[in-house]
């Protein structure tokens, strides 16, 4: 019999629905990698979802339909406000919606209390889901090293790293086959010479990118992206020792402090020249823009995107000018959009 699907508005606790013998699917990946991702936006905007609205909702909405995942979790605090009316139009059309919530001020009984009616929806105890937990680690082990040859030794790419660390929030919705696909991936690189020798090292900020070209346009130039700052998290790369403070420790649904902590260390760890933040056409995380040009001590360039289609003209020469700023000043600045 096959197994049922769950899918998921953004990361959740996904050892819970492996113990109870789902399929996770994070509804981002499945509308990114469709072959036209154009086609399911086009279909939110059918059922009516407005033109001023984050690609990422309506992409959502369409995969959801396009490949008929009834059962969704939603995150309804610590990911996006437009979930909510997302989830109401789903629940309308007959969807079995269910809301799981990261307090903002990461408060360890309130995350576990969420938890544990996560846990209760799907006939899951506390044993089992730490059974799975335990049982991921020498797989996120895997990826940690997957990270380290991007940064360390330069034998992965930005885009490579994106795409495996992206895709663990939802293993393919297969363990066993993504775990074959890394370790042969890894097989191939671990002693493969970095394409670029000396290649301008940036950090990517923010969620993952809607254009299709933003990683190969940057190699390009021969700017490497070595810290996919959210992939990176969603990865969950480190051992906290418990299911619920695997999931405090993650930085995304929280306050942004977290994250600027996480960022902050990685300018030094990774040895970062730049920093490109990444705001997704009418989300409100671009407001964090402000406070995160205000708190990191490298320059960054601040880009927007609606659509998934390649990169525009003007934001190819913003990243252009920028690379060529790093690379011909020490000084520290930053650009937003439209400067
Ligand atoms: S990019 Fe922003 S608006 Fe779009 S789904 Fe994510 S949080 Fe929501």
């Amino acid at each position: 019999m096959m197994k049922e699907k769950v899918g998921f508005t953004t990361t959740i606790p996904v050892e819970i629905l492996l113990a109870a013998d789902k399929v996770p699917v994070d509804l981002n990946n499945l509308f990114i990698n469709h072959p036209r991702p154009h086609k399911l936006i086009e279909k939110a905007e059918n059922a009516g979802f407005p033109a001023n609205l984050c690609g990422w909702i309506k992409g959502i909405y369409g995969a959801a339909h396009e490949y008929g995942i009834r059962k969704i979790i939603a995150v309804t605090q610590g990911d996006c406000s437009n979930t909510h009316a997302l989830m109401e139009i789903l629940e309308n059309e007959r969807f079995e919606i269910m809301p799981f919530a990261y307090p903002y001020d990461r408060d360890y009984q309130l995350l576990k209390l969420q938890i544990e009616q996560l846990m209760e929806r799907f006939g899951v105890n506390p044993d089992e889901a730490e059974a799975v937990r335990t049982s991921l680690l020498p797989l996120r082990g895997k990826l940690k090293t997957l990270d380290e040859l991007t940064y360390k030794g330069g034998q992965i790419s930005g885009f490579e790293n994106h795409y495996y660390l992206v895709s663990a929030s939802d293993f393919f919705g297969d363990v066993a086959k993504f775990t074959v696909e890394v370790d042969r991936f890894l097989a191939k690189m671990r002693n493969s010479k970095p394409d670029c020798l000396e290649p301008l090292r940036v950090g990517y900020l923010g969620v993952p990118p809607i254009m299709s070209d933003f990683y190969s346009f940057l190699e390009s130039l021969g700017v490497e992206v070595v810290y996919n700052e959210l992939a990176r998290q969603f990865a969950m790369l480190t051992d906290h020792g418990d299911l619920v403070r695997q999931y405090q420790n993650y930085t995304y649904p929280y306050k942004i402090f977290h994250r600027l902590r996480d960022i902050n260390e990685a300018v030094e760890k990774r040895k970062l020249r730049g920093l490109i933040h990444y705001t997704q056409s009418f989300c409100f995380r671009q407001l964090e823009d402000i406070i995160i040009r205000q708190q990191v001590k490298v320059p960054i360039l601040t880009i927007e995107g609606n659509t998934p289609d390649p990169l525009d003209g003007r934001t190819r020469l913003r990243l252009e000018s920028f690379a060529e700023m790093l690379r011909t000043s020490s000084c520290f600045g930053s650009l937003r959009p439209g400067r």
